[in-house]
């Protein structure tokens, strides 16, 4: 009897100290949002967990968002973009999940290596934690040494209002389990300063005329059998749900009616905040953790650019030149494209063009109708002759061109090429042996043998030529847009040296080789942007062109809904006149 008693009291007190070890590592007032998600997989989680975000921050609050892989690899910088869609790359340098760029585009709050995990960084910890002898002799184990570095992680060390947490994949998958069970301790230890969100799938059967709840009944029961009771129930579905369904819905699943809010398919990502706010998913939210609700906050600036967006009509036509054919792959380029033609009171209409398919003979027709081109980024030898032969034919045509890292190295090399008249101009990652590497391997990648991690990736800087038409674009005056609404880290960064300086993110190993720049310089292909520091070259123009510009970084990893992209400004307003 007395043996009972002390084993009870003695659990009871660890389970009260492990709690209070989870606050003492949480932030006293930090609040923590996970997001799961069930049934099947590309329901928009990513969309929901930024919408969360914006709306807590419009609500004053400050907001990180974060997301959980499940997958071994450490990064998705070796993926096949086939296998992952786009490679995003944060400020300080981490290749990450294509859903931080949602929820940069959606906040404005720059995100950091800290807030994209994969189950392979949690084990790379872990093991390299027991080469070292840290565990003294412990047996280690999912439960608790892996589950604890989830959570270590899932509670961040820095001070927000909200962290947010989204979990990749789908409940259910084995993979997860580690991360369910971290999310379920949480829950547990932090109490009300932890809410669950789980995004389910209400199907429509044709045939039946019926909606049906039964998969997210199933998976809210998976959800519970690994003792997580979500708070709140996000429905995706394509028709509208009434609140029979929701009762319904709210009834199987112990959750509140007004916590089961539908997600209803958009015209467009951006309307989906303001649907969740309609609805109170913010409210609803601050309710479960106990913070009085406020006023709904008016979120002119956003609802401003909602208008804007319903009111551009006037499609230009953009080729999209590159070699995956998934709408994934060039995630952040689509988007940067579409915001920039709503505030340019357009509408970017984006073709796919597979450069694989690109030749001499059918360039003509296959850009027939084009306002402008990107040639977009990549790696290795497919695909490349159709971007060369792209870039001269809109570079005679004078049409409106943007080529992206790899694509502006293509622009560099049909440059040479067709106006050098180096016939064998090649970058030396698809050549090795070309006597004319007009693009070549950067010195500090000559001796780098590891695939994951190495490139030229992250901010650097770069300094713009007065008089050039980056330089114009990059100035504030011509993009008042720019400066409403949210407070944003632009590139613009002040100046140094002579020109404009500017920040931009990186992803790559190879470089304009400046052997050739005076060349260009003389033919007519300027050197307008380089690394103060490293004097590497980072854009190109051709100033005689109406628009013909390359830049090495990727501008499009920094454009916002509220800040679009100052170059993707200026090319689409160039696209909108050539359509004229
Ligand atoms: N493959 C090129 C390089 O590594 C371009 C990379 C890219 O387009 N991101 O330099």
């Amino acid at each position: 009897m007395v043996c009972v008693w002390i084993f009870s009291k003695m659990s009871y007190l660890c389970a009260e100290l492990n709690k209070s070890d989870t606050r003492r590592q949480a932030n006293m007032n930090t609040k923590y949002i996970f997001v799961t998600g069930g049934v099947v997989s590309s329901l928009g989680k990513g969309i929901i967990s930024a919408s969360i975000g914006k709306l807590l921050q419009a609500r004053g609050y400050k907001v990180t968002i974060q997301k959980f892989d499940p997958y071994i690899n450490i990064d998705p910088g070796t993926l096949n973009p086939y296998e992952h869609g786009e490679c995003y790359v944060t400020e300080d340098g981490m290749e990450t999940d294509l859903d931080l760029g949602h929820y940069e585009r959606f906040t404005g709050i720059c995100t950091t290596r800290n807030n994209s995990i994969t189950t392979g960084r949690i084990y790379k910890a872990v093991i390299d934690r027991e080469r070292r002898g840290d565990y003294l002799g412990k047996t280690i184990q999912v439960v608790p040494h892996i589950t604890d570095e989830i959570k270590r992680r899932m509670l961040r060390e820095d001070a927000f209002d909200f962290v947010i947490t989204e979990v990749g994949g789908t409940i259910g998958d084995i993979e997860s389990a580690p991360f369910m069970e971290a999310i379920r301790q949480l829950r547990w230890q932090l109490g009300r300063d932890a809410v669950c969100v789980h995004l389910t799938y209400v199907p429509y059967l044709k045939a039946a005329d019926e909606l049906k709840t039964k998969p997210t009944q199933h998976s809210v029961k998976e959800l519970q059998g690994m003792g997580i009771q979500p708070d709140i129930l996000v429905l995706r579905t394509e028709r509208h749900l009434d609140d029979a369904l929701r009762l319904k819905v709210a009834g199987f699943c112990n959750v509140d009616l007004e916590c089961v809010v539908q997600s209803e398919d958009m015209p467009s990502i951006y309307e989906v905040p303001v649907n969740m706010q309609k609805q109170g998913l913010d409210a609803a939210i601050l309710r479960k953790i106990g913070i009085p609700v406020g006023e709904t906050p008016a979120m002119k600036p956003w609802r401003d650019f909602l208008e804007k967006q319903r009111n551009a009509k006037r499609e230009v036509h953009i080729a999209l030149v590159g070699k995956y054919d998934l709408q994934d792959a060039y995630k952040s380029i689509r988007e940067s494209l579409n915001l920039a033609g709503i505030y340019n009171d357009v509408k970017a209409k984006i073709h796919f063009i597979n450069s694989e398919e690109v030749t001499k003979e059918n360039v003509a027709s296959r850009l027939e109708g084009m306002a402008g081109a990107v040639i977009c980024p990549g790696f290795g030898q497919r695909g490349i002759e159709g971007k060369i032969i792209a870039a001269e034919y809109t570079r005679t045509q004078n049409i409106p061109t943007f080529g992206i890292c790899l694509g502006m190295q293509m622009m560099v090399i049909e440059f040479a090429r067709n106006v050098l008249g180096y016939k064998d101009a090649n970058s030396s990652e698809m050549d090795e042996k070309t006597l004319h590497n007009v693009i070549d391997m950067m010195e500090e990648q000559k001796s780098i043998t590891q695939m994951g991690g190495t490139m030229r990736l992250g901010a650097y800087e770069c300094e713009l030529k007065e008089g050039s038409k980056a330089a114009e674009a990059y100035r504030p005056t011509p993009f008042p847009s720019l400066y409403g609404g949210e407070k944003k880290a632009l590139p613009l960064e002040g100046e140094r040296g002579e020109g404009l300086l500017i920040k931009e993110r990186h992803r790559h190993r190879y470089e304009f080789n400046n052997k050739y720049q005076e060349e260009y310089e003389k033919a007519g292909m300027k050197c307008v942007g380089t690394n103060p520091d490293t004097n590497l070259v980072e854009i190109v123009e051709v100033p005689s062109l109406k628009w013909y510009i390359g830049t090495q970084f990727h501008p499009e990893y920094s454009s916002t809904v509220l800040h679009p992209h100052p170059l993707f400004m200026s090319f689409i307003r160039a696209c909108s006149e050539y359509s004229e």
